[in-house]
């Protein structure tokens, strides 16, 4: 059985789960939705990063244990994820046993690879960062180039990872590993930071003591990000079950937002390197969504919550949006506007017609028991022609040409009833091959759809008879169940309300 195995990043905790956040959660989901529908064994992986001197102040402020703000805020983001159905297999909390055993585990082993050494660090940090940044980096006024906020000159003995001599097996492994980041530009990027020459880092600090302690001198903790990344291995057995890592890595997709490439492709794959294991086989980068052509922030007070646009779209025309309209790669620019406007198209106005467009004329012209589809129908080369394209799109991580793929169906769909005109018709065979073929071409959209819009594929497979006569819809297998033919005629067909409710344009709306 193939193995699937997805990641995103670990929120950070102190952070309110934002559309960001939940953008790359929503890839990672359907991605795991579409490898359950291959038959691939998945493990879906997200979680929390909770250590760090920005939790540890932000406790302080408020009266608590680093531990007992951490529960509070890592809570903010489970919620958000059942908000969305989000099917993650594991969340993963940085400050669990189990973490701390395979944080030190690895780090041990690069200690004792003859990677790590201890020096002195002096260095200008940004603390919301929880980073060293170099005086070039810096915005005029040494304000850090994310928060805009001034930096702090911070020296400390720390242990250091040397870095700097895995500048070439880090480029000969882009070498022999090109597909390893995607898409291609960030790969050169990665590929740019490495050449640019690589200086040791500073891997530990005595200055806080949240964290993971360094297992060979205890005084130190491990620094924030090189205690998060390895939540990758931790969650898969690392430094427990040997056998059970071997399953899943290095075979991982990581998906990463752009800002933190140079954690993901440079600084993890030597760690691992370093402690003698393989770097991660896939890194997917996506850009930033960006809210009025700025990055949300928290300082910038244009951060929209999931919970604040779920309420009018529905969870299904949330998460469409985001999979649909924001390509991943490339920057996004999210608007309220665009938003409405994708979901009356594609949602109200072409799947949501199309559903009860056949469910009212079975109803009336069927007896409300559903045909079955004709073997040699036009829409048949249609679907044959979705199905390869939508596995293209979801197989290189692009959701929205997945869907612009499926949704040709449903528009080729409604275009073939509107040329028959079933409704005009009298009762007869002519009406039942219209109707049998709307219907099958319903039932490979629901199930192709089924990763991006979960409850309401079940929902239309549910309404068309097909959940007693052929099985649920997570029980069913591609390929297979994409072919032509297998709605089997004869299933009792349910008119329902709307299942996209049109939402009305905002007033001030151009288009
Ligand atoms: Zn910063």
């Amino acid at each position: 059985m193939a193995h699937f195995y997805v990641t995103t990043p670990i929120y950070y905790v102190n952070d309110v789960p934002h559309i960001g956040h939940a953008y790359t959660t929503i890839t990672a989901d359907a991605l795991a939705r579409w490898h359950r529908l291959l038959g691939d064994d998945v493990f879906f992986l997200t979680g929390t990063d909770e250590h760090g001197l920005k939790v540890q102040r932000a406790a302080d402020t408020k009266g608590l244990t680093p531990r007992q703000h951490a529960d509070q805020t890592s809570e903010r983001f489970r919620e958000a994820w059942r908000l969305l159905d989000i099917s993650n297999d594991d969340f993963i909390r940085t400050t669990e046993p189990r973490h701390y055993e395979a944080v030190q585990t690895l780090l041990q082993a690069v200690y004792d690879n003859g990677w790590i050494e201890l020096g002195t660090y002096e260095g200008l940090y940004c603390v919301s960062c929880e980073a060293y940044y170099n005086e070039d980096d810096l915005l005029p006024g040494n304000l850090c180039p994310i928060h805009r906020r001034p930096v702090e000159l911070f020296k400390e003995d720390n242990y250091f990872f040397k870095l700097s001599a895995f500048q070439q097996p880090l480029l000969d492994w882009y070498a022999s590993h090109p597909e390893m980041v995607q898409p291609d530009s960030k790969r050169n990027e990665a590929i740019g930071l490495i050449r640019q020459g690589l200086q040791d880092i500073s891997i530990s600090r005595t200055s806080i003591n949240w964290g993971v302690p360094v297992p060979w001198d205890p005084g130190h903790v491990f620094y924030v990000w090189y205690d998060a990344l390895i939540n990758y291995a931790t969650a898969v057995g690392y430094g427990s079950d040997r056998q059970r890592f071997d399953t899943w890595w290095p075979a991982v997709h990581h998906l990463i937002g752009k800002d933190i490439l140079r954690f993901h492709c440079v600084y993890w794959p030597a760690m691992l390197l370093a402690a003698g294991e393989a770097p991660p086989r896939h890194v997917h980068v996506h850009g930033f969504l960006l809210v009025g052509g700025e990055k949300m922030s928290k300082t910038a007070f244009n951060q929209i919550a999931p919970a604040d646009l779920v309420p009018e779209f529905g969870v299904d025309g949330y998460r469409y949006h985001f999979l649909r309209d924001q390509a991943f790669g490339p920057d996004g620019e999210f608007s309220y506007e665009g938003m409405v406007a994708r979901y009356n198209a594609d949602l109200a106005n072409n799947l949501g017609n199309l559903l009860s467009r056949v469910a009212t004329v079975v109803a009336k012209q069927c007896g409300g028991v559903g045909p079955a589809p004709a073997p040699d129908s036009a829409l048949a080369a249609v679907a044959a022609s979705v199905w390869s394209a939508a596995r293209a799109g979801w197989e290189r991580v692009a959701p929205s040409d997945a869907l612009e793929a499926t949704w040709r169906l449903v528009r080729e769909t409604n275009s073939a009833l509107e040329a028959a005109q079933p409704w005009k018709l009298q009762p007869g065979p002519e009406v039942d091959a219209v109707m049998g073929d709307a219907l099958e071409a319903l039932r490979i959209v629901a199930l192709l759809a089924s990763p991006a819009i979960p409850k309401s594929s079940e929902e239309i497979w549910r309404r068309i008879g097909l959940t007693g006569a052929v099985g649920p819809l997570d029980r069913q297998r591609l390929p297979a169940a994409a072919e032509w033919g297998g709605y089997p005629g004869g299933l009792p067909v349910e008119k329902g309300t709307p299942l996209f409710p049109r939402i009305k344009p905002p007033y001030n709306a151009d288009r």
